[in-house]
């Protein structure tokens, strides 16, 4: 056994409770939410609380609307885009009612507010519904890698995880300074025809790249069906370092929402699996697999799976005194990532 490592009986486990362990043993990688894109909705606390307000309205009415039997209104706010349904709030008090009380419409607002701000801000709101919304909520894992999703691909409201946008694994995306001198209609006229992101001012990816210019990012597969003449086209982007940035800006954090338990969970990292990286780097014997582990997002569930076989993160429980004591965790850990260019924007976001 290697020094400063405690042996724990597996009956000694079973008497912790679960949340305990999760809290000491695990974190969430802050640094993955702030690689893609993002708004500050701390700026935005008072839409919020707009958006979730409940109002009497028994003297407004509905237009002509108001002849068709409130199933149906009903069954046309769950239908409309998200950029409707929330013009639709602006109509009048019992437009405002009527949209609140729509069937997902308080647990997508409460639990997706964050990323609502991204979708409305990169004007992709028109494409989807407030239900398209709440069903990526619903879902927990990557519809492209089946691991925890913490993340939604925002051109076709679809959730993801972190290692397919930093791997590549996400469908092909092309700038809109690519495809227009190719397509014959004006650029305003593709946008009414593929779903489009116009991206936003911000620091994106790993490397923490600033970007100020909004660009308009599209779907690949979508200009193909156009007919378009954009494979060498395509070629020239894929080589260029740009392509890689594209995929952060068309992606944000969304956390899952389990509509069975009431749960919301961002992913967790393992502590143990950190710990065990910057050990194994004073000793210059990294395992191939090390940062791979390291950055892995779990559910709750899976990450107390992985506690059984992780023997350090069993070790840090035990030296927490099994959750009573603040472990000494690492600063990476106690950080939530790795910050350079970011460390001004947290800070000034906590204020
Ligand atoms: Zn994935
Ligand atoms: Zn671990």
């Amino acid at each position: 056994m290697e020094s400063g490592k405690v042996a724990a009986s597996p009956c000694e486990f079973e008497r912790a409770p679960g949340m305990e362990i999760l809290r000491v043993c695990s974190y969430h990688r802050h640094d993955f939410d702030l690689a893609v894109a993002r708004t500050n909705s701390r700026d935005h606390d008072q839409v919020r609380s707009s958006l979730l307000r409940s109002i009497n309205a028994t003297s407004s009415g509905l237009g002509h609307l108001q002849i068709l039997p409130l199933e149906i209104v009903y069954e046309i706010c769950f239908l409309l885009d998200i950029q409707s349904l929330l013009n639709l709030r602006h109509v009048n008090r019992r437009a405002h009612q009527i949209v609140r009380t729509t069937r997902g419409y308080e647990a997508t607002i409460t639990h997706a507010f964050e990323a609502l701000c991204v979708i409305l801000k990169t004007k992709i709101a028109s494409w989807f519904t407030l239900s398209d919304l709440f069903k990526v909520l619903c879902t927990r894992d990557c519809h492209f890698c089946g691991s925890f999703g913490g993340f939604i691909f925002l051109l076709s409201f679809t959730r993801c995880c972190f290692s397919c946008i930093r791997e590549d694994s996400l469908p092909s995306l092309l700038p809109s300074s690519v495809v227009k001198n190719r397509f014959n209609s004006s650029p305003r006229g593709l946008y009414s025809l593929v779903p489009t992101i116009r991206s936003l001012p911000g620091i994106y990816s790993m490397d923490e790249i600033v970007r100020k210019k909004r660009t308009q990012i599209m779907p690949a597969e979508f200009i193909s069906r156009l007919s378009l003449r954009e494979a060498n086209e395509r070629a020239r982007v894929a080589q260029s370092k740009e392509k890689a940035l594209l995929r952060y800006m068309v992606t944000t954090a969304l956390p899952y929402l389990d509509i069975k338990s009431g749960d919301v969970q961002n992913g967790i990292c393992c502590s143990g699996c950190q710990i065990a990286l910057e050990r194994a780097l004073r000793s210059s014997r990294v395992q191939s697999n090390a940062c791979a582990l390291r950055d892995k997002v779990y559910s709750y569930e899976e990450f107390m799976e992985h506690f059984w076989e992780c023997r350090e993160a069993q070790n840090l429980w035990m030296l927490s005194n099994q959750g009573v004591d603040v472990a000494n965790v690492s600063e990476f850990v106690r950080r939530g990532g790795w910050f350079k260019k970011r460390d001004v924007i947290m800070s000034f976001d906590s204020k």
